[in-house]
């Protein structure tokens, strides 16, 4: 294995992070101090350059040892104080009272070049009080799932924690089947705060922190909310509606989270937790990948209201804030707190329906064109055809109709739809010449809503099947690809490619 990244200055002229640490500011409660654990012969196996000059890390001190001591934790940045966050979350529909970071570490803050502050977290760094019984570890294979995957959905358009960097550690960690190479992730991420960070404070019973707590959200994430004459209420409303559009992202491009625990839900609304989440190919919206999840609650037609039943924790474990001066009991903030949970499947649709707006090249919904998409779905049910790539064959027909030059190769090569779709095509393109707004940039909007290629899961799993065997070439080109999803070119037919039946993945597993 090779670091990709070398530096050719000394690590003198090189700039360290500049790590801050405001959450620790807080409350003690809500975190343990933790070094990581050392590990024996740490490798960068990817740096991501280009997040890093983002947040102002120099690139070439993250490839520098001094760099990468500190992403293994071999080695401790100046103004680094990291520490383990506790949280508590509904799992599957249980309340676990304390989870917490049980295989990860906050190593600080950064200020990005936007003036955004983002957290810096190791994961895989080892054992820390939340470990329960499991060993602090991460094989490599979750590393680059989440390497890859949450790669991708940023640059799919959706909100997700980024990866900075992925490392062998030198060590095996002991699994089920034996013993595996080790890894550890550097994850970025607009916080780490999560619902179940809220709950976790709510049974404290302490309204001063849970006060403090939520001030802290508003300032870092929705620091509009703190003009309104409620601002908690503004700010779950806030947090409401962010969480519908990022639910309304993977529902239009077939990304399936499979473990909505409110543990893994954020008050920032990115995309977190990359465990078994996958890629539906066929459209069947019962889609379930997750081995863990028995009852199929996390099916892709089911994310829409599990977020909603998310929610809905959340604004329990808000409420308390919810209450105005003069009200004598909670019951006012409860209707309050009803009525904006109320308005999710509506807030939802509506971004659903400019999501697939965008799909389908139109320059809004209108109420008929409901009918038309919902046929499209069913019709791709029926005939049990690849979401991606049915989407993306319209815009090779949208690209004739606009008379615009292809923006890459066509997929007529590698996909056409069955001609039971012809009288639907009939339909759209019908639809698609009546709209008002000129059709080259529709057409240009469908080009970054309908993505050639997406981390199907058969490429993952090879990328990782390779990894272990001491092959890193794989998960290299399937990165270089998907940092350009939209992109086509027929030589890439083989990352666009639905799965076989030799080569399907049908369940994922956590895995670590
Ligand atoms: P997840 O929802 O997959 O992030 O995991 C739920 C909880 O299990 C979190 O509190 C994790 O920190 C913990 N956990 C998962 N894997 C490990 C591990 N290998 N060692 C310690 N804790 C873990
Ligand atoms: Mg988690």
């Amino acid at each position: 294995m090779v670091a990709r990244q070398t530096s050719d200055e000394s690590p003198n002229t090189m700039r360290p992070i500049p790590f801050d640490n405001s959450y620790q500011t807080l409350a003690d409660s809500l975190f343990h101090r933790q070094q990581a654990e050392p590990v024996s012969a740490p490798q960068a196996l990817l740096i991501n350059t280009g997040l890093a000059e983002a947040l102002n890390i120099d690139s070439k001190w993250l490839a520098s040892p001094a760099g990468i001591g500190v992403l293994s934790g071999n080695g401790l940045a100046a103004g680094s104080q990291p520490i383990a966050c506790v949280y508590a979350g509904h799992q599957f529909g249980n309340y676990n009272p304390q989870l917490g970071d049980g295989r990860a570490l906050l190593l600080g803050e950064v200020i990005d070049r936007q003036g955004q502050r983002k957290d810096i977290q190791l994961k895989g760094s080892g054992r820390t009080p939340y470990s329960r019984g499991g060993d602090g570890r991460s094989p490599l294979g979750p590393v680059i799932r989440e390497y890859l995957l949450s790669e991708a959905m940023h640059r799919l358009g959706v909100p997700s924690t980024r990866a900075l960097a992925a490392l062998a550690t030198g060590d095996p960690v002991f699994r089920e089947h034996g013993p595996l190479p080790g890894g550890i992730l550097c994850r970025v991420a607009s916080s780490h705060l999560r619902v179940g960070t809220v709950q976790f404070v709510a049974a404290q019973q302490d309204p001063e922190l849970l006060q403090q707590l939520m001030d802290y959200v508003i300032d870092r994430h929705y620091p509009v909310c703190k003009q309104s004459e409620s601002p908690y209420e503004a700010l779950f409303n806030a947090i409401l509606n962010a969480q519908a559009t990022l639910i309304s992202r993977w529902q239009a491009l077939g990304f399936i989270h499979g473990v909505m625990n409110t543990d893994n839900m954020l008050l920032c609304a990115e995309t977190i937790d990359y465990g078994p989440c996958a890629f539906m190919e066929a459209y069947h919206p019962g889609t379930v990948f997750s081995s863990i999840d028995q009852q199929g609650r996390s099916a892709y037609g089911n994310q829409p209201a599990i977020a909603q039943w998310n929610l809905v924790q959340l604004a329990q474990a808000m409420l308390t804030l919810m209450q105005r001066p003069g009200e004598p009991d909670l019951k006012p903030a409860v209707q309050r707190a009803q009525d904006t949970l109320n308005t999710f499947p509506d807030t939802f649709l509506q971004a659903y329906r400019q999501r697939m707006a965008e799909k389908l090249g139109f320059s809004h919904i209108n109420d008929d064109d409901e009918a038309l998409y919902h046929d499209f779905l069913a019709l791709l049910e029926e005939h049990d055809c690849d979401f991606t790539l049915s989407f993306r064959s319209l815009n090779d027909r949208a690209a004739v109709l606009a008379n615009c030059e292809r923006g890459g190769d066509s997929i007529a090569g590698l996909f056409q739809l069955p001609n039971a779709f012809a009288p639907w095509l009939e339909r759209w393109q019908q639809r698609f010449n009546a709209d008002a707004t000129p059709a080259e940039q529709r057409y240009l909007t469908m080009q970054k809503a309908n993505p050639v290629f997406i981390p199907r899961n058969h490429l993952v799993e090879n990328a990782i099947e390779k990894a272990y065997e001491g092959d890193m070439s794989v998960f290299f080109a399937l990165q270089t690809r998907l940092q350009a999803p939209f992109e086509y070119q027929c030589d890439a037919a083989e990352f666009a490619a639905p799965a076989t039946d030799g080569n399907r993945v049908t369940a994922t597993f956590c895995g670590t």
